[in-house]
Parts: structure tokens; C-alpha cells; sequence
């Protein structure tokens, strides 16, 4: 398939196109479809280097208003490092989306240039689940227009110990938001979280 099949749109259809991505992956041909067209939470069972980060990231850039400056789209991953990864990928995927803001939040660095950053209009949020717990307790961001909340390498993130963080900031979270969880494998902690927070989840394995 093509990325244009899949239904992606013009401005992501550039960006791609800049990035020199060629063709779909697996992740991304099974995932993309349903993420576009269906409300439905998602559970994937991927390796990273499989263009996981393209699999949400698409279909989470093209659903979400860009004229809207409510942060709508949260992305949760285990380290500074790949917060800093997937929203610099985000950032070259959205090239062309024109009023795009995509913020990565994550320990170790100013909570003060972070929220100043979030305030002027961050539609989608990357962050690692301690410093987004401490700045949404501290009332530096706004999590209750959330449409979408990915959890990347949600295995990972158990085993740093985020458990109790990863439910906090999820609790705080619209429940009629979509949920896409992305996992190497699915230990028990994983399922428990998938079915504390997902309806009916479709599932892809590649
Ligand atoms: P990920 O699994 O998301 O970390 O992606 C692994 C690498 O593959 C990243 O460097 C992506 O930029 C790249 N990538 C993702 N999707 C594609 C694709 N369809 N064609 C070529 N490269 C890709």
C-alpha cells in the first residue's frame, strides 16, 4: 500500500514525502487505517524500529485542530530521550500542518521553559510520566480536553516503575478520549493497565 491509500492528508502526505519515506511498514499499514477512520482504542504489540512512532503520530497529526491551541493529544514514553526522539519525528512529520505545536516535557530540565512553552498552545504533548504528573498537579497544563493518549513503550514505562504516574495522568483525562497503547510484549502489568483504561481495544501484532 501507499501512504495516500491509507488516507492520509496532503500536509502529512509533504512531510513524508520530505522525509523520504517510501512506503508504509507493517505497524504503520495496519494501525494508520483504523486510527483514521474508527473511535477505538488501539493495543499493538511492536518492536521499536518498526515506525511505531509514524503509526500513532499520523493518524494522532491529522485528527487533531490545529486552530484550537487546547493541548489535545498526549504522548507518554519511558525516557527523556525518546520524549525528545518522538517529538522531534512529530515535529518533521507535522512540517506542513500549518499552527502545529508539539512540546516535549520530561525531568532533568526547566519546569519553568517547559510550562512557558506549553502556555503559548501546545496541541500535542510528549512527556514522560514523572514531570508530566508534577506539572499537571502544579496546574502547568491542561489535560481534560485530551482526545488522544498514547502510552509508547508501555513496558517499559512499568518497569521504570511509572504505574502509579501513567494512572494518575490518566485519570485526570477525559473518558471518552482514545487510548493507543504500544508494547514489545504484554507482560500482566501491561493488561492490567489496558483493561483499567481501554474499551474494547482493537489489536494489531506485527
Ligand atoms: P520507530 O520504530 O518509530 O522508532 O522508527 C524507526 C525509524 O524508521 C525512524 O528513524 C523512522 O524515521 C524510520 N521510519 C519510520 N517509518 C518509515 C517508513 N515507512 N519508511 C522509511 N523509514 C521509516
Amino acid at each position: 500500500s501507499t501512504f495516500q491509500e491509507l488516507g492520509l492528508n496532503e500536509d502529512l502526505l509533504k512531510g513524508i514525502e520530505d522525509l523520504g519515506f517510501e512506503t508504509p511498514s507493517e505497524v504503520q499499514a495496519k494501525a494508520i487505517p483504523i486510527l483514521l477512520n474508527e473511535d477505538t482504542d488501539l493495543v499493538a504489540l511492536a518492536q521499536t524500529g518498526t515506525g511505531k512512532t509514524a503509526a500513532f503520530g499520523f493518524p494522532m497529526l491529522q485528527k487533531i485542530d490545529v486552530n484550537s491551541r487546547t493541548t489535545q493529544g498526549l504522548i507518554l514514553s519511558p525516557t527523556r530521550e525518546l520524549c525528545l526522539q518522538i517529538a522531534n519525528e512529530m515535529k518533521a512529520y507535522g512540517k506542513y500542518c500549518k499552527g502545529l505545536n508539539v512540546v516535549a516535557i520530561y525531568g532533568g530540565s526547566s519546569i519553568t521553559d517547559q510550562a512557558r512553552e506549553v502556555k503559548r498552545g501546545a496541541q500535542i504533548i510528549v512527556a514522560t510520566p514523572g514531570r508530566m504528573k508534577d506539572m499537571i498537579n502544579r496546574r502547568l497544563v491542561d489535560i481534560t480536553k485530551i482526545q488522544y493518549s498514547v502510552l509508547d513503550e508501555a513496558d517499559e514505562m512499568l518497569n521504570m516503575g511509572f504505574k502509579e504516574d501513567i494512572t494518575e495522568i490518566l485519570s485526570g483525562t477525559p473518558e471518552d478520549k482514545n487510548t493507543w497503547l504500544f508494547s514489545a510484549t504484554m507482560p500482566r502489568e501491561v493488561s492490567t493497565i489496558a483493561k483499567k483504561f481501554m474499551v474494547n481495544p482493537q489489536e494489531i501484532t506485527v
